[in-house]
């Protein structure tokens, strides 16, 4: 345990086993089996935690309704004051959590801080809204009235989070949630379910020291049948789903078909243009890291790269010169560049891709495959692989959460857009040029139809303070900054008349 573990999973108050649904400091024995956690770094047990079920999910659900009748009366500018002291949690305990993280989920330390990091902004981001959470005034067509929206919690939001953002994701919808005064119930992926319970100890904590109700932040930990509860339960205003498109196609129709709200975030199929005009070493810089920063697990990782034809070689050889230089070991030693998958499907899947890619007619630039041998027992680690591809290939058209980079060749700015664009999902895109109408054409009207466009940056880390999310397949969900906040609150038209008179709107006379 030369990474000290042990100590940090002490700190964190991780025992060998942990129970796994909580109102807040009060954990429920649900007499359920347990799951085991293992890290993909070393293939070890880190500890089990026990599954949740339909009794303790509403005895949870049970809870958070009391305790948002209490929450929504406290000022918004106070639950920021709450907010801001989980912000300061998470610096005390910034080295551990980040290394759980980085041990549990497999991503570098260094990401693993960042994560945290991240965290530790939103809440500061979720003080200030805190009092600013503003509705407009309008001038009413009536004399003597007055009109105003204002801004009403909504209850409870139910928060489905993916494996590759075990903590950060929690944080973006849970501040904003609590600023807006409405009550979580958080159910992490179970495929990290060690780095969820950590957080619920340190937020509710400090719920629980300012006297404030068990049941404003809730965690459950379980597979789908857990967050089928969720979306289906008429109790839950508000689902904020992150992972697959095929869990949120799932979790839209099940939220839908009660006519409640969701939020999702879901697979995106990200992109950089590199045209003739691009700083090419930039370029080379911003693809290499979106493509295996995090072994190509983010969901905005570089997927495909549209290069222009007169460059095509040049960053085809850089890039293969690159990657035989990344190192790829355990996440926690600081040297290496790459860390594992998450598991054993992941594995089989990026393997079903890369022969799939071949016979569809893709061309190896860099060869993958599984690493064996000492450092590698886990049988995670892969490498990251290259192929030179077709945008209309099924395997191309298709997001795989693995480090694996497709080469695309473009002759017209055009035709590189209409290539970013053909694809099922829009979360993340990135032109890299110096070329003025080359970028404001990507970012026109006829660009980029992404969520997030990007000029001279890669497709992944973006910052909390732009709204963050994806159109088409990727869901159409907002999360983190700018106005984001308006989707954990309901609104609501106030026109108040001052005047004797009760004249109607559109001037319509109703006498008797
Ligand atoms: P996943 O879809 O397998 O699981 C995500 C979560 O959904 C888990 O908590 C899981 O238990 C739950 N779930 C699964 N089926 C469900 C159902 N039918 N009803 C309710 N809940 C269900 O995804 P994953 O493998 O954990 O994560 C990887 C995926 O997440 C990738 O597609 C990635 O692009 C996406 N992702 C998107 C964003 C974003 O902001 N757009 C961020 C991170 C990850």
């Amino acid at each position: 345990d030369h990474f000290g573990i042990q100590e940090s999973l002490k700190k964190l108050g991780i025992q060998p086993k942990n129970l796994g649904a909580s109102t807040g400091v009060n954990w429920q024995e649900s007499g359920e089996t347990f799951i085991s956690s293992y890290s993909p770094a070393d293939g070890k047990l880190i500890a089990e935690v026990q599954l949740a079920n339909k009794d303790s999910y509403d005895a949870l659900i049970e809870q958070a309704q009391k305790a948002f009748i209490q929450w929504r009366k406290v000022p918004a500018p106070q639950r920021g004051e709450i907010v801001r002291e989980i912000g300061n949690a998470l610096r005390e305990v910034k080295a551990d959590l980040g290394k759980l993280v980085s041990y549990e989920m497999g991503k570098s330390y260094q990401e693993g801080l960042g994560e945290v990091q991240e965290m530790i902004d939103i809440c500061d981001f979720a003080v200030g809204l805190s009092r600013q959470l503003y509705g407009l005034t309008m001038h009413s067509e009536r004399p003597g009235h007055r009109m105003y929206e204002q801004w009403h919690p909504l209850g409870i939001v139910g928060i489905i989070s993916a494996f590759n953002f075990p903590v950060a994701v929690w944080s973006w919808n849970a501040a904003l949630a609590w600023v807006c005064g409405d009550v979580c119930l958080w159910k992490p992926s179970e495929k990290a379910p060690l780095s969820g319970i950590a957080c619920q100890k340190i937020a509710s904590a400090v719920f629980a020291k300012h006297g404030m109700p068990e049941g404003i932040c809730s965690l459950i930990i379980g597979d789908y049948k857990v967050g089928e509860m969720i979306s289906h339960d008429p109790r839950v205003p508000l689902v904020s789903a992150t992972g697959s498109t095929r869990m949120g196609k799932l979790v839209g129709q099940a939220v839908g078909s009660r006519l409640g709200r969701s939020l999702l975030e879901l697979g995106g199929n990200n992109a950089i243009i590199i045209t003739a005009e691009a700083d090419m070493d930039m370029a080379i810089r911003g693809a290499l890291f979106g493509a295996v920063g995090t072994a190509g697990q983010r969901c905005t990782s570089t997927r495909r790269l549209i290069i222009h034809s007169s460059v095509f070689e040049e960053v085809k050889t850089r890039l293969a010169n690159a990657y035989s230089k990344l190192v790829i070991g355990n996440p926690l030693d600081e040297k290496n560049h790459v860390g594992p998958l998450i598991d054993q499907d992941a594995v089989n899947m990026y393997l079903a891709a890369t022969k799939k890619v071949m016979e569809e007619g893709g061309k190896v630039v860099v060869e993958g495959g599984v690493l064996k041998g000492e450092g590698y027992e886990s049988g995670c680690y892969v490498k990251p692989a290259i192929y030179e591809a077709e945008n209309h290939y099924q395997i191309v058209q298709h997001e795989t959460f693995a480090p694996i980079l497709y080469l695309i060749k473009y002759e017209t700015i055009e035709e590189a857009i209409a290539i970013q664009n053909g694809v099922p999902q829009g979360l993340s895109s990135a032109i890299m040029t110096l070329n003025m109408r080359e970028a404001e054409a990507f970012l026109s009207v006829a660009g980029s139809d992404c969520g997030i466009a990007n000029v001279n940056i890669g497709t992944s880390g973006a910052e909390i303070g732009g709204a963050f999310g994806g159109e088409k397949e990727t869901g159409g969900g907002r999360e983190s900054g700018s106005d984001a906040w308006k989707a954990y609150m309901r609104r609501q038209t106030n026109t108040i008349n001052y005047s004797s008179e009760l004249p109607l709107a559109q001037g319509i006379k109703f006498d008797i």
